[in-house]
């Protein structure tokens, strides 16, 4: 199944459009020639990161906050009547970093819950023909005690914690897919991501990544915390673009949950090493810091829905996706 079997001159309306991955899914669909409507508030994301769609006629961008349920359907009224159908929401707005999150927890649970059921509720009254798809996340699957973690594993998430903003969140917006697609006759679709990585993302967001690219371009050690034995796994933004959206073009894809993220796994101590290598440093240039409550210790995706339903399997080696990364910021990678 190819993305165009179903995007080819759709109406789609992003959330999140000039966050980290809405603005590569933006990107992705007008390339394949789509009509993509933006709405962001710029909370976590960054008008940078779409300034260089502006000149393209089929895109636009439309600053709202999508918490004000008044704003959000006015706005919704609007797109209709111009584009006379939406026929998808793709729901990417929420900080998602566990430092943007804590900075703005209200925002942050607020849009997975209310913001997630205005859309639907809307959707259900003037337009229930589209087709919703929520961006869950594998932090649903708490501190995992089922490793690697398949949809199926209903996770193990403390529920009044510095994460809960945004994982008891997440899952409540899941719930709500589910209601409305149980309930109501709504085609809803979950994607849980994984950690991600790639150009355009916020350099001073502190997830790992980030965090170690901003160090490296400083000349510092990586901060590696705890005694970095915990574990992640990374997946470049091309193949996580990919699977999104095939899971939203495929026929099969209603009411459906999939783990999307690259099986990979590596300690937080592995991580900072090939870091360092990449960017042609001492692998041992590391200073250890305490490590934050909550934090999980091991997470790697069960990818064989994904492999099965959608014929996807993410094809980037994390030292080439890092070589990518680290370049558009500027680093000068070894090979
Ligand atoms: N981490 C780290 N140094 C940093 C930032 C993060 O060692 O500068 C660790 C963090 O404790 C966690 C992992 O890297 O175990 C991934 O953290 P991140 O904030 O990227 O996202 P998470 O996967 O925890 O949501």
């Amino acid at each position: 199944m190819q993305i165009e079997d179903f995007f080819t001159s759709k109406v789609v309306v992003i959330t999140g459009a000039s966050g980290f991955i809405g603005s590569h899914l933006s990107e992705r669909l007008l390339a394949a020639g789509n009509r993509v409507i933006g709405v962001d508030n710029f909370i976590t994301g960054n008008r940078k990161n779409t300034e260089h769609l502006a000149q393209n006629p089929h895109w636009e961008l439309f600053e709202q906050d999508i918490c004000d349920t008044q704003g959000l359907n006015a706005l919704l009224d609007k797109i209709l009547s111009k584009y006379d159908r939406i026929d998808m929401v793709l729901h990417f707005a929420s900080p998602a970093s566990p430092p943007g999150y804590q900075r703005h927890p209200r925002e942050t649970y607020l849009v997975n819950s209310l913001a997630t059921d205005s859309l639907l509720a809307w959707l259900r009254g003037h337009s229930p023909e589209s087709r919703f798809l929520f961006a869950g996340t594998s932090e649903a699957y708490g501190n995992p005690q089922v490793h690697p973690q398949p949809e199926t594993y209903w996770g193990n998430v403390n529920p009044n914690g510095p994460r809960s903003c945004y994982d008891e969140a997440k899952r409540l917006g899941e719930t709500i897919c589910g209601v409305y697609d149980r309930d109501f006759g709504l085609d809803t679709r979950i994607v849980r991501i994984f950690n991600t990585y790639g150009p355009r993302m916020d350099l001073a967001d502190g997830r790992i990544l980030p965090q170690f690219i901003q160090e490296i371009r400083r000349g510092q050690p990586l901060t590696v915390y705890g005694d970095g034995s915990q574990t992640r796994s990374y997946c470049f933004i091309d193949d996580l673009v990919e699977a999104v959206l095939r899971l939203a073009a495929s026929p099969d894809g209603a009411g459906q949950t999939v783990n999307c993220g690259n099986p990979g796994e590596y300690t937080v101590l592995q991580t900072a090493q090939i870091c360092n290598q990449v960017a042609g440093r001492a692998a041992e240039m590391i200073e250890f810091r305490p490590l934050p409550t909550d934090d999980p210790l091991r997470r790697r995706p069960d990818i064989t829905k994904a492999r099965q339903l959608l014929s996807w399997e993410p094809k980037v080696a994390f030292a080439d996706g890092l070589r990518v990364m680290m370049t558009h910021y500027g680093i000068d990678v070894k090979n």
